[in-house]
């Protein structure tokens, strides 16, 4: 039975984090400072198994959701990711499997992620510089792979590929308009994001963020845009289309124009905790169920429960500049 929370929103949409480690020390997400040799990441034991996750994913399904997202961390890295897409792609009911990646395996992994049974993936792309995207990865990973990787899913059919950028006050956003170019005519989307503040270690402050408003004026001023409509309620990316055709963009405003009223989403952290929103402080420990002797049904009214009680709008409340409240750091939800 199709599920609603306390503001009357739907369970549409289902992100799940298969792995916390990450290839990659982002300073705005997995900063190398906190992040280092010893950093406690989970142990084997402690993630959910593929069959867990196909569980509380059809469990899930029954409850609404349409669309599952896997995350991480670097999905990538975990082993036999295939096995898991083939695992949800028999799910009825589920319309969509999409994975969120740095790109960084992807060449070698497109073609058999496809063949999985994903359908869409996006890229996360910060620079077509060299030095400012290395700088922003920390690991000198260069431009030129994830383009390559790109490539891959494009020639495997994982298209139209959305590329994210997270835009950064001073340090990528000379990189807005170039990356609108490279990308325009392809029928790829770069969506711009604003910088987050989420989880406690990125140093944010509201200066760092180059709102998606100015986004658009820098871009419309080389290649004019008008605005498109959303392509279902609650989508999170605002759509502008390029009047001469090219293609389109999109601006997720999640600092400056909080979208909580249409948020239908629910995430799933690797060691199997479920939040209700990205700013969560408490995940719900899902593990416990299904590592206890509980059934099907007694799941099900558990994801229920949960959602019907849920109540967030922690970026409508921030706007508001009413809180400051603790919350969990963006690899270990999934972003
Ligand atoms: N490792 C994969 C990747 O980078 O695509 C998947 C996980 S990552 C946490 C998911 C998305 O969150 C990425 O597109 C990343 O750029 C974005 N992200 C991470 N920290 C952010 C922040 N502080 N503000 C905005 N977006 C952020
Ligand atoms: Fe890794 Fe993605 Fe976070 Fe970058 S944004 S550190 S690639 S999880
Ligand atoms: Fe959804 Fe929470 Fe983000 Fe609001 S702040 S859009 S409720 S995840």
């Amino acid at each position: 039975m199709p599920v609603t929370d306390t503001l009357d929103r739907p369970l549409r949409d289902l992100r799940i984090s298969v792995t916390d480690r990450c290839n990659f020390r982002c300073t705005y997400c997995m900063p190398k400072e906190v992040f280092g040799h010893d950093f406690p990441f989970l142990p084997r034991q402690e993630l959910l198994t593929f069959e867990e996750i196909a569980r509380v994913a059809r469990l899930a399904v029954g409850l609404g959701v349409r669309k599952i997202r896997l995350t991480g961390g670097e999905p990538l890295l975990r082993r036999d990711i295939e096995v898991l897409i083939a695992m949800l792609r028999e799910i009825e009911g589920l319309d969509e499997i999409a994975l969120t990646t740095n790109a960084s395996l992807l060449q070698r992994k497109a073609q058999g992620l496809k063949d999985a049974g994903l359908d869409r993936i996006t890229v996360s792309l910060d620079s077509l510089d060299d030095a400012t995207f290395q700088s922003m990865n920390d690991v000198r990973f260069p431009v030129g792979k994830v383009l390559a990787g790109i490539e891959a899913a494009d020639a495997a059919g994982l298209n139209p590929i959305k590329i994210n950028m997270v835009v950064k006050r001073g340090v990528n956003e000379q990189d807005i308009v170039p990356m609108a170019e490279h990308f325009r005519g392809t029928g790829h989307i770069v969506r711009f994001i604003e910088f987050m503040d989420v989880g406690h270690t990125n140093g944010w402050r509201m200066d760092d963020v180059v709102t998606a408003a100015e986004v658009v004026e820098r871009i419309n001023a080389v290649f004019p845009l008008q605005q498109a409509d959303p392509n279902y309620p609650g989508e999170v990316a605002n759509r502008w289309r390029y009047e001469d055709g090219a293609g389109e963009i999109g601006v997720i405003a999640s600092v400056t124009q909080a979208f909580c009223g249409a948020c239908t989403r629910a995430r799933l952290s690797a060691e199997g905790k479920l939040y209700t929103c990205l700013f969560g402080l408490r995940g719900h420990d899902v593990r416990a169920l299904l590592r206890g002797e509980q059934t099907d049904e007694e799941i099900d009214a558990f994801l229920s429960g949960v959602w019907g009680k849920r109540v967030d709008r922690y970026s409508e409340i921030r706007s508001e500049g009413t809180v400051n409240l603790p919350k969990v750091e963006m690899s270990y939800i999934g972003g």
